[in-house]
């Protein structure tokens, strides 16, 4: 589904547009629509399903709808600072085009970050991101307005719980409104968070997204590279390495039919198929990858769902995946039935967090290959999640943290 049927406000849409999200996540499809219309929702789904995107955009939809000044529209309550910061990038990406406002509140940073954050609580701001402490130690001060509450969103819910911030949790919804609309994200269910929603949500809809392992007989491995690496990379991968039939994925069509030029130019019989092409078209190139006369192909991932070809011993990600479930999708094209297969994903120097949400997806971490030393040096493996320095770090959309702000709209 793509965010174009979802009937968005246009200045979101640019942002999604800006984000390069073009499709929409399982998670992302089932939420979504809920929301939208206004209903409690209570969704399982874990980090790197989209699952951020999945209720930022209709809450910020709905606030863009209908827009209040001076009140604070949505609390998004969180477990660690780091994810309070990761999510208000997240929220700058893609409220970029609006005027929406928004701050992180989380602790342990400087007094001039309480005024502003002060600020906030006080007079308004459409989005709030906060961890429980924190927002704790305002509230005691006695200055928080929340009367014009409308969203309550409790991200990692089983997280909060297992750090102990059940009391606090009570404290803050107690000083909120209770004509609200509640979403309650979990990576899992067990009774404790199934006795918190019974508390804080109103028939809700309960979305269950449960993520596919790949097969264990899938060989998988990694190649941290800068991007100009990929290519001399991949044709040294397609020369040494023995398949009957390997399909390469791109996430964008340009990219498709780049690397199948670049390659046929390199001697490569290779075909591409994406979503310029007719379904005959689609069809043809699919019949001959299968009958074994053209062995290589290079695709977006229209195939990555679906196509059931025995002989696809090797599969190349010629870039990391916007989801988990993509990559599941993507390297379970090989090793169906009885074949084995190898899945190899070449990981850009700014893919590596993308990455490493899909490893903590899989509960697994993938072998990093050794990338072949004529190709030059190459990107030590440092994701965000890993450095736990994240405190300053730029993520989304490499913009710099803005603290608050209530500006006009943005033009490009
Ligand atoms: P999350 O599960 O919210 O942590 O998101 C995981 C990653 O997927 C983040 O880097 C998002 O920016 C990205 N993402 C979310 N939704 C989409 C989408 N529809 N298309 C492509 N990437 C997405």
């Amino acid at each position: 589904m793509r965010f174009t049927e979802f009937n968005f406000h246009p200045q979101l849409l640019e942002g999604i547009e800006a984000s390069n999200y073009e499709t929409a996540t399982p998670v992302q499809e089932q939420v979504i629509p809920p929301i939208l219309e206004g209903r409690d929702v209570i969704a399982s789904a874990q980090t790197g399903t989209g699952k951020t995107a999945a209720f930022l955009l209709p809450v910020m939809n709905r606030l863009l709808a209908n827009h209040v000044d001076g009140q604070v529209g949505a609390l998004i309550i969180v477990p660690t600072r780091e994810l309070a910061i990761q999510i208000s990038q997240h929220i700058e990406g893609l409220s970029y085009f609006t005027h929406l406002s928004s701050i992180a509140i989380y602790g342990g940073n400087d007094a001039q970050n309480f005024v502003a954050e002060k600020k906030a609580l006080q007079m308004g701001a459409d989005v709030i991101v906060c961890t429980p402490g924190r927002m704790i130690a305002h509230l005691n001060m006695g200055y928080v307005n929340m009367k014009g509450l409308r969203f309550l969103i409790l991200d990692e819910a089983d997280r909060m719980l297992d750090m102990g911030f059940q009391d606090d949790i009570n404290k803050i919804i107690k000083a909120l409104p209770p004509k609200r609309q509640n979403l309650l994200f979990s990576a899992t269910m067990p009774e404790k968070i199934r006795q918190l929603a019974k508390r804080i949500l109103q028939e809700p809809v309960e979305i269950n997204i449960a993520i596919s392992k790949p097969p264990e007989k899938i060989i998988q491995k990694a190649f941290l590279v800068y991007e100009p690496q990929k290519m001399p990379l991949i044709k040294k991968l397609l020369r040494e390495t023995p398949y009957k039939n390997a399909l390469i994925f791109c996430s964008r069509k340009q990219t498709v039919k780049q690397v199948r030029r670049e390659l046929k130019q390199a001697g490569f019989t290779i075909e591409e198929i994406h979503s310029d092409l007719e379904q005959a078209q689609r069809e043809s190139v699919l019949g001959a990858f299968a009958s074994g006369r053209i062995p290589l192909m290079v695709a977006t991932d229209i195939l990555s769902r679906g196509i059931d070809i025995d002989t696809i011993d090797l599969v190349i990600n010629w870039d990391v995946p916007g989801d988990g479930e993509d990559y599941v999708h993507r390297i379970g094209r090989t090793a169906r039935a009885e074949a084995d297969g190898v899945a190899f994903t070449l990981v850009g120097e700014k893919e590596q967090n993308k990455f490493a949400a899909i490893e903590r997806l899989l509960e697994k971490e993938v072998e990093k290959a050794v990338v072949p030393k004529e190709l030059g040096e190459t990107p030590a493996y440092q994701p965000r999640s890993r450095s736990h320095s994240s405190g300053h770090s730029h993520g989304h959309g490499e913009r710099p943290r803005r603290k608050f702000f209530r500006s006009g709209p943005r033009k490009r």
